[in-house]
C-alpha cells in the first residue's frame, strides 16, 4: 500500500500520522523543522506549543473540557501525552512543553509503518496527502495550495496595543460606557475634537507600516480591520467605526466629542488598558509616535504593541467535502488550523478526524462523522459549514457550545452546560462502534 503523505508534524499532523499508523495505513510524515522554522516555532520537536503551555480548561462541562474527554476516550496521542506531561494549573490542562513534545516524538518513533522525511514540502506530492501545516504554513506551499483553494487563503489576525494604566493622563479623559451600559463607567475615553481627529488620521495614513511579502495580498476579517486600513477608506471612517462617539457624553462639557478612543481594562487589577479596535500593522516605533499624539497618551508606556500575524486557513465549508477532502482533488485532505479550527486541542481533534476519514477510504468503508451533539461533531459541523448560517463568512473558531445543535426544549441557563455534556457523552457512546469499526480499541495511556 502506498503511504499517505502527512505534511506538518504539529498538533494535527502528529495526531493524524499516529492514528493512521495504528490503523495499519502506512504514513510518510514530512516536517520542515529543523531545516526551516516558521516565525513562531523555536524547537526541533514535533507538536510544538508555540505560545501558551495550556491546553485550556479540563472541566468536562466546558466545550474544550468535553473535547479533552472525547479525545482521551478515543486514544488521542496528543491528549495522552499531555496527561503524561501535565503540570499543576488548577482546572486547566497545562503541560511541560518539552516533555510533551518528547512524548509525541516517542509515539511517532514507535508507530508501525510511519516513516519521517525532513524538509520543506513546496508543492503537493502525488498520492494521498494530508495538509497539516498550520497557521504559519511555509510561503512556497501556501503559494502552491492557492492553485487548489483559489483566492481565499491568506488571512491576517491583528492585535490591538496595550498601555500601562498608570501611564495614562486621566485628567484629559472621562469614564463612561456607551449609552451608560454596564456599570456606566467601564471605559476610559480619550476625547478628540475635529482638528485633533483629522491630525490623527493624517498621521496614521503617513506612518510606516509593516510590509507584507510580495506574493501576499493581505486579507483581513471585515470585523477586525487594522485602523490604518480603515483610515485609507475615508477620513470619516474611523469616526464611524472604532472612534465613534455616539452614546458618549463628556461630563465636563456636557457634549459629545467629535471622536473618541476607548480604553478597556485588560486585567482584574486594573493595571493595563487595551486600545479598543486599534489593531494595527504600523511598525512598533511608529505606533509609539502616532498613538502618543492622542489625548492622555503623551507619556503612554506600551506593554504590548499592536501586531499582525499570518493565519493561513482555507474556506473549508466551500472547499471540502463530507470526508474533509478537497472536492476538486479528493486525494487531498486538510487538518488542523489550516482547515479553520483554532487552538492546540481543536487542531489535534481535527487531525484525528481526518485520520478516520483517510483510513475509511483506504479500507473501502464509508466515513461516519462524529454525531453533531459531541464536541468532535461540533468541530466537524464548523469545518463543513453545518454550524453556520448559509452564506456567512467562514472564520476560524475554537470549540464552543454555539457550534453544537441547540438543546431541545427550554433548559434553564444554569443547567445548559451539564445538559450539553450529558447529551455529548451519550452520543459519543452510540458512535463508538462506528468509529471503531476498523477494529481499533481506544488505546490506554501508559506512563513512561
Ligand atoms: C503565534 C501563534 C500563537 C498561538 N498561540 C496559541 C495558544 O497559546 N494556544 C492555542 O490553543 N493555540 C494557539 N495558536 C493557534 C494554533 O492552535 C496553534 O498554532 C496550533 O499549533 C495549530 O496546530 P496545527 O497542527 O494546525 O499547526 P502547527 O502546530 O503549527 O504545525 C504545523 C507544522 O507544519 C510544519 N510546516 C509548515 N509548513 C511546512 C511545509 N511546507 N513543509 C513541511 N512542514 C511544514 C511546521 O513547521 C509545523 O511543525 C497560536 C498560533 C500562532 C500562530
Amino acid at each position: 500500500m502506498e503511504p499517505v503523505t502527512v505534511i506538518g508534524a504539529g498538533l494535527a499532523g502528529s495526531e493524524c500520522a499516529v492514528q493512521l499508523a495504528r490503523r495499519g495505513v502506512p504514513v510518510r510524515l514530512c516536517e520542515m523543522k529543523p531545516l526551516r522554522r516558521s516565525p513562531a516555532h523555536r524547537t526541533d520537536g514535533p507538536a510544538e506549543l508555540v505560545c501558551s503551555n495550556s491546553l485550556r480548561s479540563d472541566s468536562p462541562d466546558t466545550p474544550i473540557g468535553l473535547l479533552h474527554a472525547e479525545l482521551r476516550r478515543l486514544g488521542s496521542v496528543i491528549l495522552g501525552e499531555a496527561d503524561l506531561a501535565r503540570v499543576p494549573a488548577g482546572e486547566a490542562l497545562a503541560v511541560d512543553r518539552e516533555r510533551f513534545s518528547a512524548g509525541v516524538e516517542h509515539a511517532l518513533a514507535s508507530a508501525p509503518g510511519l516513516e519521517r522525511a525532513a524538509g520543506e514540502v513546496e508543492s503537493l506530492p502525488p498520492g494521498d496527502v494530508v495538509v497539516a501545516t498550520g497557521p504559519l504554513t511555509s510561503e512556497a506551499l501556501t503559494r502552491a495550495l492557492s492553485a487548489w483553494t483559489g483566492d481565499k487563503l491568506y488571512f491576517y489576525d491583528s492585535i490591538a496595543p496595550i498601555v500601562a494604566a498608570d501611564s495614562v493622563d486621566e485628567s484629559v479623559t472621562f469614564r463612561a460606557s456607551r449609552w451608560g451600559r454596564g456599570d456606566g463607567a467601564d471605559y476610559l475615553n480619550l476625547p478628540l475634537d475635529e482638528a485633533q481627529y483629522r491630525a490623527f488620521v493624517a498621521a496614521l495614513l503617513s506612518a510606516e507600516k509593516v510590509v507584507p511579502h510580495a506574493f501576499e495580498e493581505p486579507r483581513y476579517f471585515e470585523g477586525c480591520l487594522p485602523i490604518e486600513v480603515m483610515a485609507e477608506r475615508g477620513v470619516e471612517t474611523l469616526a464611524h467605526g472604532p472612534m465613534k462617539p455616539v452614546g458618549l457624553e463628556d461630563p465636563r462639557t456636557g457634549r459629545r466629542p467629535y471622536a473618541v478612543v476607548q480604553l478597556r481594562q485588560e486585567d482584574l487589577a486594573g493595571t493595563a488598558y487595551n486600545l479598543v479596535g486599534f489593531q494595527t500593522r504600523l511598525t512598533w516605533p511608529e505606533q509609539r509616535r502616532v498613538f502618543r499624539t492622542l489625548p492622555g497618551l503623551a507619556q503612554a508606556e506600551f506593554l504590548r504593541m499592536g501586531q499582525i500575524h499570518r493565519n493561513t486557513f482555507i474556506d473549508a465549508p466551500r472547499l471540502l467535502g463530507p470526508d474533509l477532502s478537497l472536492r476538486a482533488e479528493p486525494r487531498v485532505w486538510f487538518a488542523g488550523q489550516i482547515s479553520g479550527v483554532e487552538g492546540y486541542v481543536e487542531s489535534a481533534a481535527s487531525g484525528y478526524l481526518v485520520a478516520l476519514a483517510v483510513a475509511a477510504r483506504r479500507q473501502g468503508r464509508a466515513f461516519v462523522p462524529p454525531p453533531a451533539e459531541t464536541a468532535l461533531g461540533a468541530l466537524y459541523r464548523h469545518v463543513t459549514g453545518a454550524a453556520h448560517l448559509p452564506g456567512s463568512e467562514y472564520q476560524p473558531s475554537n470549540v464552543t457550545f454555539g457550534l453544537f445543535p441547540p438543546l431541545p426544549g427550554r433548559v434553564p441557563k444554569s443547567a445548559r452546560r451539564e445538559a450539553h455534556a450529558a447529551r455529548a457523552r451519550a452520543a459519543l457512546r452510540a458512535w463508538l462502534p462506528d468509529a471503531e469499526a476498523d477494529g481499533l480499541a481506544p488505546v490506554a495511556v501508559v506512563a513512561r
